[in-house]
């Protein structure tokens, strides 16, 4: 023991002369004098004081003050300063796995380390870390996996939980668990990290635990609602013309007509909003969320962005762009829109920057670094940049106030990702991103009287989303009953959504009667994927047809390749039937389309297939990606031996009627039950009775399918239900790969579905079934 005791204490010392010598680098030297400038600098002092006398602090500082990337340094220079450096061992959780990348990045370069030195990362399947790491930023998932391993996080000796005024179900779930925690844990050091919202909820969560402000240094930021904005143009186009007075009339016409074709554009929107936002006004009654949605469909005009951005390119002074967008679909059509229209003029001139959560990383120079000065960035970009990447020369702020969520109807067990309304904290935290080095404008695409109306905070995500990956997570967590454990969050989601998702559990063989985890269980706990995906992927291995379930559980873990341009519609329609042939699947033409891009790449006309047949390469990319780390995940847990060949996992892979038995593996429950009524058929659901297929669909046309079940990813509420993406299946597939199946009452078949389903069966097919599904149950105990 003396003699670790006296390495250790060796170790320390080195550590601290490293440090002291690192500080001498001309680098290091001009990056803390940018450092000292930040807000939190001043507070150093004040934070460490209160980090050695506290279990537990909050501290709360408008975005970009230096928290993410000061904070967890000042630790790290304070224990290794102070000679406890060996013994220190500090994680950081960041909400997204692009943000702890950038930070991570960030703070080595501070220091003059490269990165995975001092400072690492980890997020799923992927790190950048060693020996010498002290410091680690990670995702609050890849921690709440640490946990299964090591309930007590020995070793660790501060935590530190960012971004957690976003109310993220993994931030609000991780609480729970080290509120329980702190007792067993009396060394361990917690410090909550929140933007200037609600701060005082979590100190009191935590038993009144103190709260630091760092207070703000922002410029002032002008806010112009969209009449504002309509006006201004209006005015800006007519004091133009004015300046052609003295010309004749034909030569004026010229003039004006050169001088602006941002002109028509605003005149044409400024008559239609024009019409359109007074009429709200005057229908506009309660301050409902509901009445917000009826003043514009959930998508964000793009045609006003594009008028907006090329008002600011025109009109205002020089400074980047931010534009808030509701996701990765509206970022790449704009993206699309720019280049088409090139109403910006000669491309050189611009930098064209998406910026989005499921990017597998940033380009960090591109994003940070500040342009000459004759070009103009503009950042395309989701809500991640509103509180955890702050962008300094943003002058201007385009904020089309929406932002995609995620809704759970507990009743009818419908989840949607739509957009919707942000919150008037969100709508304050992206104005103050214009105002970091000088006065900015934030540009807001809706009148103001939507911002009136908007909900102070948005509800938490536990409340908002369905929760069997969290049930699980609790179980894998031996965190007692699931339950009583979520009675005890900041905002307990309420017992309905509880029971769904337990229920759900059950159903698919995760869970057995008494609520604990079955063998599939516990291989769905070690896959960061919904359940459902997870036990596709299984089932996929087992029944040796992994490749199209891998492209077919990324397609739904992301996105759809497809992308819909609405004025090709149709055309893109008949795109995506052919690939999926007389499949009567859109899974099937997923899968097709997948390949047929792998095959295009490898014989160069990659553009041209995708172009032709409406497919975004960016999301074939992504897709590929994630697969990849799909199949790590599946060798992982010994579902693959990527050392044996991938023919012998893909006997069956293009046997399409296996792969639609694993798809329905995969998707169960979610069925409907197809019924001839006349020429047509009808389609049921045992929780909602009736739905239709989105139009979308390539089943959208089918009158009379082959076989009498669908199965479906996810069913959807607009004007009514309905199923996307589904695959038509036989009785055979959901006998066999579908739930829990009882002789039926009236005795001359089977059920499944609790009664819902009934076949016609005798009891020798329902034993044979039993034991082919307890074979498969062995083959899952591995
Ligand atoms: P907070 O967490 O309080 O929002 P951060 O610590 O993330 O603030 O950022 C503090 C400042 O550091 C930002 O205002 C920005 O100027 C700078 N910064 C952060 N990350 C980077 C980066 N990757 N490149 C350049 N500057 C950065
Ligand atoms: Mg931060």
């Amino acid at each position: 023991v003396m003699e670790t005791d006296g390495a250790m204490k060796e170790h320390s010392v080195e550590l601290k002369e490293r440090l002291e010598k690192q500080k001498e680098s001309i680098h290091v030297k001009a990056m803390l004098t940018f450092r000292e400038k930040l807000p939190a600098h001043k507070m150093k002092s004040e934070f460490l004081e209160a980090v050695a006398a506290n279990k537990v602090l909050v501290v709360s500082g408008e975005t970009g003050c230096g928290k993410t990337t000061q904070l967890p340094q000042f630790i790290l220079e304070e224990e290794i300063s102070s000679l406890r450096g060996s013994h220190c061992n500090i994680i950081c959780t960041q909400p997204r796995r692009i943000s702890a990348i950038s930070v991570a990045a960030r703070i080595s370069n501070e220091r003059g380390e490269s990165l995975g030195e001092t400072v690492g990362y980890q997020i799923r399947l992927e790190s950048k870390r060693s020996e010498q790491t002290r410091l680690l930023f990670c995702t609050t998932g890849v921690l709440l996996r640490k946990l299964v391993q090591d309930p007590s996080l020995t070793g660790i000796s501060h935590l530190l939980v960012d971004e957690i005024h976003e109310r993220g179900m993994n931030e609000d779930f991780l609480l729970i668990i080290l509120r329980d925690l702190l007792p067993k844990r009396p060394d361990l050091r917690l410090i909550l990290m929140s933007a200037t919202i609600n701060a005082d909820l979590f100190s009191k969560y935590f038993g009144n635990a103190p709260v630091i402000h760092i207070p703000g240094l922002t410029y002032p930021v002008q806010e112009m609602f969209l009449e504002d904005l309509l006006e201004k143009t209006r005015y800006a186009v007519k004091s133009e013309s004015d300046n052609f007075q003295g010309y004749s009339r034909r030569r004026r016409r010229q003039q004006e007509s050169k001088i602006d074709p941002i002109t028509e554009h605003f005149e044409a929107l400024f008559i239609y909003y024009d019409a359109d936002i007074s009429s709200v006004y005057k229908s506009y009654s309660a301050s409902t969320r509901q009445s917000l949605e009826a003043w514009s469909g959930s998508e964000t005009d793009l045609g006003l962005v594009e008028a907006t951005i090329e008002y600011i390119c025109r009109h205002e002074g020089p400074g980047a762009i931010l534009v808030f967008l509701t996701g990765w679909d509206e970022i790449s059509k704009l993206l699309d829109i720019v280049k088409t229209n090139n109403f910006l003029g000669d491309p050189t001139n611009f930098l064209l920057l998406p910026l989005h959560g499921s990017m597998p990383t940033v380009n960090q120079h591109e994003i940070f670094d500040r342009p000459p000065s004759s070009i103009r960035k503009i950042v395309l970009a989701t809500n991640i940049a509103e509180s955890s990447i702050t962008i300094d020369d943003v002058v201007y702020v385009i904020d089309c106030g929406k932002a995609k969520e995620t809704s759970y109807d507990a009743l009818n067990k419908l989840a949607c990702l739509l957009p919707s309304w942000i919150s008037k904290a969100s709508a304050h935290q992206r104005r103050g991103r214009a105002g970091r080095v000088q006065p900015g404008i934030c540009y807001r695409l809706y009148p103001k009287m939507v911002h009136d109306a908007m909900l102070q905070y948005q509800p938490p995500e536990i409340l908002r989303t369905p929760l069997q990956e969290l049930c699980l997570q609790i179980k894998s967590l031996q965190l007692g009953a699931i339950g009583s454990f979520l009675s005890k969050a900041l905002q307990p989601p309420d017992a309905l959504s509880v029971q769904n998702a337990v229920e759900l559990l059950k159903t698919i063989g995760a869970l057995d009667d008494a609520e604990e985890l079955t063998s599939l269980g516990r291989h769905l706990c070690t896959l960061p994927v919904d359940p459902n995906i997870g036990k596709m992927l299984l089932m996929g291995s087992i029944f040796q047809c992994v490749n199209p379930a891998l492209t077919i559980a990324a397609a739904l873990a992301s996105r759809s390749p497809f992308v819909l341009p609405i004025s090709r519609k149709e055309e893109a329609d008949e795109a995506k039937r052919s690939f999926a042939g007389d499949s009567c699947s859109d899974h099937i033409a997923l899968l097709k389309a997948f390949e047929g891009w792998k095959d295009a790449k490898r014989s160069g006309n990659e553009k041209s297939f995708c172009w032709e047949n409406f497919l975004s390469i960016q999301t074939l990319k992504m897709i590929g990606d994630m697969r990849l780390q799909f199949l790590d995940l599946l060798s992982g847990i010994g579902f693959v031996d990527k050392s044996k060949g991938a023919n012998v996992y893909n006997q069956y892979s293009d046997d399409m009627e296996m792969v639609c038995a694993v798809l329905c593996a995969g998707l169960y429950p979610n069925v409907a039950q197809c019924k001839r009524r006349g020429k047509r058929t009808a389609l049921y659901t045992k929780e909602v009775g009736k739905v239709d297929i989105h139009p979308a669909s390539v089943n959208a046309g089918v009158h009379v399918f082959p076989l009498p079940y669908l199965v479906y990813s996810e069913k959807v509420k607009t004007s009514s239900v309905y199923i996307r993406d589904s695959t038509n299946i036989s009785d055979y597939a959901l006998l066999m790969f579908g739930g829990n199946l009882i002789p039926s009452k009236n005795g001359d078949g089977i059920e499944m579905l609790d009664g819902y389903l009934q076949f016609s069966a005798s009891k020798s097919v329902l034993g044979l079934i039993k034991k082919l599904r307890g074979e498969v149950d062995r083959l899952l105990k591995r």
